[in-house]
């Protein structure tokens, strides 16, 4: 593979762009060749590069797919090296590890890709993306919400809008998205210095039925004390990637706080309700939909049922959602939160940005709120439930199994 690379001009410094254009499946699956082409010469313009480095392009397809690779090269600038029906799967593999991305449809090499956490944009159509996206964290879909879709229908008997709808702007912004975080500017090698998330090796679904209730503030916005105006809301650092990390694998994200600011007269609900708009929306913006927020509005000498740690609220949640109280977890940053989940049976991570020391520790202990993990970060807070859940999920099939035996 090398001997080949280095035959078609990739040097090992290069930084490697691979698209994969075609679709064994059929052509429904494929995005059309001189958008592809498109997209990669605005990259390949983007793309930073050291001294005596260059971006190269891989192209990528099964037999009889030759003059797609070509005509894509065709129309490309930069210098490509066309391995459409070329490569053993050996070499497949070798040649998509070495991308810095990888540009492509619905395919194999899209999970190969993921496998090696090379990141991926995919263009998805007539399948659908949330049964077979790429699991990990280092991918993006680019999509459209037709009627039709996703049909699973090998050609289209109709206008192809699945994918012809899909425009150069939104894969090329998908791709530079893909791109900046990962350090290629000015790095060089393909390599992916992002750290490894659990969620990575996280197939897709696992942790359906799994609720993660949060608190607000502090937890995923800066807290200033009683926030009231809805532009002073800030989403904390690394927030947004990592709920939707839980999100992609089929969590339920439920907010729970305390405002007793209303109830003490320094907000009213109306501004309240334009804080969470405003929560939400920036949530969005990364990919996160929350399930649900749910306030209790009222000041601590009301005595109501909903203020933490009390359960009302969560309670009204798993009546209104319909969840599964087995796999409950909850993230907050303060004593209340925890207690909160001991009493539901959620289990429980800790924020604190700081090493507990072992007098908070025990005044943790005595206020019968020991978390389950602590964790610096969302990002944190997310990888422990990750792995938890994980194991969980493991222990279940095993004790179903032991069962099933005995009986
Ligand atoms: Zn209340």
């Amino acid at each position: 593979m090398v001997g080949r690379c280095a035959q078609g001009g990739l040097t090992p410094t290069d930084i490697v762009v691979g698209i994969n254009p075609g679709s064994t499946y059929g052509d429904a699956k494929r995005w059309l060749p001189e958008r592809f082409a498109e997209v990669t010469e605005r990259l390949c313009r983007t793309i930073h590069t050291s001294p005596g480095q260059q971006v190269s392009v891989v192209i990528f397809g099964a037999k009889g797919e030759e003059h797609l690779g070509q005509e894509i090269a065709a129309r490309l600038s930069s210098r490509s090296l066309v391995l459409s029906g070329a490569t053993t799967i050996r070499e497949l593999m070798a040649a998509v590890k070495r991308c810095s991305l990888l540009l492509t449809n619905d395919t194999g090499p899209m999970h190969i890709a993921s496998a090696f956490k090379v990141p991926v944009v995919a263009v998805f159509g007539p399948t659908d993306w949330r049964t077979t996206s790429p699991f990990g964290g280092a991918h993006a879909i680019v999509r459209e919400p037709v009627d039709c879709a996703p049909c699973l229908l090998r050609e289209c008997p109709i206008d192809h809008r699945c994918m012809t709808r899909v425009t150069v702007d939104q894969v090329y912004e998908a791709a530079t998205k893909q791109l900046t975080p990962l350090g290629v500017r000015g790095e060089g090698l393909g390599e992916t210095p992002s750290p490894p998330h659990a969620s990575r090796l996280t197939p897709y679904g696992a942790l359906d039925g799994v609720t993660v209730f949060l608190d607000r503030d502090g937890t995923l916005n800066y807290d200033p004390g009683y926030l009231k105006i809805a532009a002073d809301l800030k989403l904390l650092a690394g927030v947004g990637p990592a709920l939707a990390r839980l999100k992609k694998v089929g969590a339920k994200l439920v907010v729970v706080t305390n405002q007793s600011g209303v109830g003490r007269g320094i907000l009213t609900l109306k501004d309240l309700e334009a804080i969470h708009a405003r929560l939400q929306g920036l949530l969005e913006q990364e990919d996160v939909a929350l399930d649900a927020i749910y306030f209790c509005p009222h000041h601590p000498d009301d005595g109501c049922r909903c203020r933490k740690p009390n359960v009302g609220m969560v309670e009204r949640a798993v009546s209104e959602l319909q969840l599964d109280f087995r796999r409950f977890y909850l993230i907050g940053d303060h004593a209340r939160d925890i207690q909160l989940a001991h009493r539901v049976g959620a289990k429980s991570v800790l924020l604190t940005p700081a090493p507990v020391d072992a007098q908070s520790l025990e005044g943790l202990k005595a206020e019968k709120a020991m978390p389950d993990a602590m964790a610096k970060s969302m990002a944190e807070a997310v990888d422990w439930i990750f792995i938890d859940a994980m194991k969980s999920a493991k222990g279940r099939d095993e004790r179903e199994r032991r069962e099933r035996q005995e009986s």
